[in-house]
């Protein structure tokens, strides 16, 4: 099992810090999370649900923007590697295969402020 699966950065006006900073999105089977490179502010999605999927299945409207992002990655399902499709909300964090469709939808836990020691 490739552990690391999804992990990338994107960067925006953090919704904690109001800085354009990059949030650092990584996520493995078990877990999801974004934290934000300024501030720490860390928000953690467990997993929900994992199935074969139509596009835009879990889609629902979210409460504030939700991030479109696609990263390359090997599927779990079919082995694939390559592009999956990454949509970012305040409620789910979900990631598809655009080979065959395999879908992790996971849902948001908790927040918290991670207070690193800075330079
Ligand atoms: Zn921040
Ligand atoms: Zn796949």
């Amino acid at each position: 099992m490739d552990e690391g699966f999804i992990s990338l950065k994107h960067r925006v006006d953090c919704y904690h810090c109001n800085q354009a900073a990059d949030q650092v999105i990584t996520a493995v089977p078990y877990r999801a999370d974004v934290v934000c490179d300024n501030c720490g502010a860390t928000r953690v999605f467990i997993p929900r649900n994992e199935d074969v999927a139509g596009e835009g299945a879990y889609n629902k409207p979210e409460c504030y923007d939700t991030w479109k992002l696609e990263q390359e990655a090997v599927c779990r399902n079919c082995s694939t590697k390559g592009l999956h499709d990454l949509t970012i909300g305040c409620r789910r964090f979900i990631v598809r295969c655009r080979a065959c469709g395999f879908t992790h939808l996971y849902r948001f836990d908790l927040e918290y402020i991670d207070k690193k020691p800075r330079e």
